[in-house]
């Protein structure tokens, strides 16, 4: 590797830290994302390795998602051999993998745009729980294939949460580049989510109620046993 490249990389490195590549003290976000000169030193705050600045922040990390959406799905195959269990899991899923693949992307958003994409996808991981919760609730009769069916739910709903949420930042990251202001859609979105999440809420509190009552009458020793316990509890 050149000396010149090895530079290069060094620079965009300090970019994507939030610094000025050439006097490496801090530099406002807005300001890098949009490649103007650095307030201390006037060098442009621009990538110098080929690929432009957002381009780099957004590599693809496909490992982390492959092996975050792998071991969810492994987990949730587990969880599936006690009712109910694989919620948990996918609440953690989704946790874990927003602090590893979505809030540093979060962080180079201004703060108004980074409270609605926080909120939009707080909204959305909610409404993938309270969806798993429902399904969690629908296979506790299968207790034979259960364990097959949530390792697909764990692995379909990760997936969604985090590649939409990748999405969602690459979008606003790209409307601050260009300078646009606060798009209606961006708080529309969350209040529409909010509104889905709490017909869905309610709806699982029906189905939990519903199918535990009919669980508790039904004549299956272990399955009524359980839902007689979850009652009692
Ligand atoms: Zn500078």
């Amino acid at each position: 590797m050149t000396d010149a490249s090895l530079a290069a990389r060094h620079h965009d490195r300090l970019l994507r830290a939030g610094r000025c590549g050439q006097c490496a003290e801090p530099a406002p976000r807005p300001d890098l994302l949009r490649g103007r000169p650095c307030g201390r030193c006037g060098a442009a705050l621009q990538a110098r390795g080929g690929a432009d600045l957002l381009v780099q922040l957004e590599t693809a990390r496909w490992f982390w998602r492959v092996v975050g959406y792998g071991m969810v799905a492994a987990a949730s195959f587990v969880a599936g051999m006690a009712p109910l269990a694989q919620v948990v899991v996918q609440a953690l899923g989704i946790a874990v993998l927003h602090v590893l693949l979505l809030r540093r992307g979060l962080a180079w958003l201004p703060r108004m745009r980074r409270m609605m994409a926080r909120f939009s996808l707080k909204l959305l991981g909610s409404a993938l729980t309270v969806c798993a919760l429902l399904v969690n609730i629908l296979v506790i009769p299968l207790l034979g294939v259960s364990g097959l069916v949530l390792a697909g739910v764990g692995l379909l709903f990760t997936a969604i949460y985090v590649e939409a949420g990748l999405l969602l930042l690459r979008r606003r990251h790209r409307w601050e580049q260009q300078g646009l202001p606060l798009k209606r859609r961006e708080w529309v979105l969350p209040a529409g989510l909010l509104g889905a999440t709490l017909v869905g809420a309610l709806g699982g509190i029906g189905a939990v109620a519903g199918s535990l009552h009919l669980l508790s009458a039904a004549d299956i020793p272990r399955v009524s046993d359980v839902a007689r316990w979850l009652l009692e509890g």
